[in-house]
């Protein structure tokens, strides 16, 4: 007793707040809310089985002039799991189901990706005010989980979003264009020449966004943009 480490003597403490807790507070699954078996965190098997895994790549963007982005894939069909996913990861801190998801299709995701690694993997950056407002970028988390397994960086520092663009769901293309005009800018002097990128986002709306910052990658001597994003209401069968 006298040698046993403090932390040790702890543990049937711990063991059993935690064994309390899950009574009083079970873990239950995000999405359809029952209580997770044993072992199994955030998502429910049937729910994470639910998601609809799309197979390829897409060129379904409306931007109105040249498209920058060489390659595009939204990863699952945009149903109410999606949605709801993402909502909870932009407005309710829940950062780990993502992860979660991401994790049990690993092996089909990364099938669909080239193999060829990319030098940088970059989320669509905020604006610094939203950053401050929501505390964090709610793709970073996914830029770093698809980087870590495509042997890539993850930079946040290298473009800035530097104009404060009001709210794009009722622009048309050309509209959201023009308020993108400026949204975005290289900070420091990073050698982009010949880089392959991989943009990340949440939604693939219109592109206008993504292509916007494409452009600016390019004019640097970025070789190809690429962009992943979770999901697009464009490829939707719902
Ligand atoms: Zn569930």
């Amino acid at each position: 007793m006298r040698n046993t480490p403090i932390k040790q003597l702890f543990y049937p403490f711990a063991f059993l707040t935690r064994a309390i807790i899950d009574l009083v507070y079970p873990p239950l699954c995000l999405l359809c809310e029952v209580r997770l078996a044993e072992g199994q965190e955030q998502i429910c098997q049937p729910c994470l089985s639910s998601f609809v895994l799309l197979g390829k790549p897409h060129t379904e963007f409306s931007v109105p002039h040249d498209l920058y982005i060489h390659q595009a894939w939204a990863l699952f069909d945009f149903d109410e799991n999606v949605k709801n996913l993402i909502h909870h990861l932009k407005y309710s801190q829940r950062r780990k189901p993502i992860l979660r998801l991401l994790d049990h299709f690993e092996k089909s995701i990364l099938k669909q990706l080239p193999s060829e690694p990319y030098d940088l993997v970059l989320p669509i950056p905020l604006h610094p005010r939203k950053l401050r407002e929501r505390g964090y970028n709610q793709v970073e988390d996914m830029a770093r989980w698809l980087a870590s397994r495509m042997g890539a960086r993850v930079d946040q520092k290298i473009v800035v979003r530097s104009r404060y663009t009001q709210t794009q769901t009722k622009l048309n293309a050309l509209e959201r264009q023009k308020n993108l005009a400026g949204a975005f800018r290289i900070q420091g002097s990073p050698d982009l020449h010949n880089k392959r990128i991989l943009l990340v986002d949440d939604v693939l709306t219109t592109g206008a966004t993504s292509n916007t910052l494409a452009q600016v990658l390019e004019e640097q001597g970025c070789s190809q943009i690429d962009l992943l994003t979770l999901s697009t209401p464009r490829l939707s069968h719902a």
